[in-house]
C-alpha cells in the first residue's frame, strides 16, 4: 500500500478515486462540475422529500387541548381540523 497514515485520515474524495488518474485536469473539470449538478438535483430531491415526509403523518395531535386525531393513512396537517374535543384547528404531527 502506497498511502500514507495522513492520507487515511483525511475523508477520501471522488478525485482520489483511481479513474481520475486517467483523465487530464482539463476533462476532469467537466466530470466534476457535472457530478456536482447531479449531487444538486439529489440534494434537492431528498429535500423535498424530507418536506414531503414531515407533513404527512398517522397521527395528529391537537395544540390547543392534546387530542390526537388518527388516520389510517398518512394525511398532511390541513386534514386534522376539526380537534374532535375543542374544535382547534392547530395540530403538529405525532409519532
Ligand atoms: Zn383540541
Amino acid at each position: 500500500m502506497q498511502f500514507s497514515g495522513r492520507a487515511i485520515e483525511r475523508t477520501p474524495t471522488l478525485s482520489d478515486s483511481p479513474i481520475f488518474a486517467f483523465f487530464p485536469s482539463e476533462r476532469r473539470k467537466p466530470i466534476r462540475e457535472a457530478l456536482e449538478r447531479a449531487r444538486e438535483r439529489v440534494d434537492y430531491a431528498i429535500g423535498r422529500l424530507k418536506s414531503f415526509e414531515e407533513v404527512r403523518c398517522l397521527r395528529w395531535r391537537c395544540i390547543d387541548c392534546g387530542y390526537v386525531k388518527k388516520f389510517t393513512r398518512l394525511m398532511p396537517a390541513e386534514v386534522a381540523p376539526p380537534c374532535a374535543k375543542c374544535g382547534g384547528d392547530q395540530f403538529q404531527a405525532f409519532g
